[in-house]
């Protein structure tokens, strides 16, 4: 990767098509197996003497590919798919930790990633906290000695908050505890983990990395240590594995992720600008909008803000959903990181899965709304949100409850 820079990278590191008959794009290796030329070879195969495919579960071209570009773009030493995010998350977690351990995390996680969690809590009593992360001293005091990792988002989903993580990073570092960073609300062009000092990173490649709404994986990129003990471990024998067309969408969608990535931050950055003067509007959170608290953070640590917004409305739940219903073309939808600017509940979609009271610690209150901002033209996309916002009837006696 060292010197050609993430925008050539994106489109070649990792295939040469003088290996596949000059074919320009990838060749899609479907294929459940593959055949030895002797009953030695196989034998080589199996004992890891002689490199060579052996079964698409323990590996496939495809899918090896599109591992040596993320790898390469988030500037680690290896990397692995799967078939979903939550593949890659549990996959990882399980290899990190056994029983009774701990697991330090930020306060405000991905549902289903709080949901594992909980989980692991009640079958292995791996306990976990949650914490905002927001200074050495917090971190030290709740490190303890059987902590195995600390599991931090950043932009945290879907409140927007940013932890520092080369600070993170360095703390940790003290304890020799491994970092793993969820950076799917960012992807390698905006942020890259390793270079600020942490150990793991996961994607959900559903997001950004696909970027066209159709496809659902994960990825993993760390050490080639710790990538061979999960492909040999919690990949192999867990068995949530990229299927080789997945792993060609993904690296048809990387090679635009440069030019989208800055066309989603710009509209967002215009929407938040819309979204702060609106009256019905009571708070934006946004990373690169300079009122953010954390806005300093983002901009050492991210290249651009992205396309995620969340925002609160005047009113309650019920104002909330009025809003989503009256929206023309902009679709109401969990996910994030299309062409389609989508819109969501986190209240009772993506974190309903989350205790309340939980949900309240979050910042996650019934008149937030999240966004994704697709690649229409920003006008088009506020002028959907505006009218929208324009509707709800906001009973004065509803104002500040549910
Ligand atoms: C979507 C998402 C996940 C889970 O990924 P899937 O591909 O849906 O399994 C994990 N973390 C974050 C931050 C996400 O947005």
């Amino acid at each position: 990767m060292k010197e050609r820079r993430f925008e050539t990278e994106v489109v070649h590191v990792g295939y040469d098509s003088k290996e596949h008959l000059g074919s320009l794009s990838s060749p899609i290796f479907q294929t459940s197996t593959f055949t030895f030329e002797s009953a030695e070879q196989g034998e080589k195969r199996f004992a890891g003497e002689e490199a060579g495919f052996v079964y698409s579960r323990l590996g496939n071209p495809t899918v090896s590919t599109l591992q040596d570009r993320i790898a390469a773009l988030e500037n680690g030493e290896a990397a692995l798919g799967f078939s979903s995010g939550m593949a890659a998350v549990s996959a990882t977690l399980i290899a990190l930790t056994k029983a009774h351990d701990h697991i330090l995390c930020s306060q405000g996680l991905y549902g289903c990633t709080f949901g594992l969690l909980s989980m692991m809590e009640d079958k292995y009593d791996i306990q976990s906290d949650y914490i905002s992360m927001e200074s050495e001293e917090q971190i030290r005091e709740t490190i303890r000695p059987e902590t195995s990792c600390i599991y931090v988002e950043t932009p945290i989903n879907p409140t927007m908050k940013v932890i520092d993580l080369e600070m993170v990073a360095r703390v940790a570092k003290e304890y020799e505890i491994p970092v793993v960073v969820d950076n799917t609300f960012s992807s390698p062009y905006l942020q890259r983990p390793l270079d600020l000092g942490c150990d793991i990173v996961i994607h959900s490649a559903t997001k950004y990395i696909g970027g066209h709404g159709d496809v659902v994986a994960g990825l993993l990129i760390g050490k080639e240590e710790f990538i061979s003990e999960v492909a040999m471990t919690t990949q192999k024998d867990v068995g949530g594995v990229m299927s080789p067309f997945d792993a060609w969408l993904l690296l048809r969608g990387l090679k635009t992720l440069p030019i989208r990535m800055e066309r989603h931050s710009e509209t967002a950055e215009k929407v938040v600008e819309q979204l702060k003067a609106h009256p019905k509007v009571t708070q934006v959170y946004y990373p690169f909008d300079p009122d953010n608290p954390d806005y300093h953070i983002a901009k050492k640590q991210m290249r651009l803000g992205a396309g995620v917004i969340s925002f609160e409305i005047r009113g309650g739940k019920k104002e909330a959903q009025e809003f989503l219903n009256r929206l023309s073309f902009l679709k109401i939808a969990v996910s994030l990181g299309d062409a389609e600017t989508i819109i969501q509940h986190p209240a009772t979609m993506t974190h309903a899965v989350v205790p309340e009271d939980r949900r309240e610690k979050m910042g996650i209150s019934n008149t937030l709304i999240r966004m994704s901002c697709g690649l229409e033209a920003w006008e088009d996309i506020w002028s959907d949100l505006e009218q929208s916002l324009n509707h709800i009837n906001v009973a004065e006696t509803t104002m500040t409850q549910d």
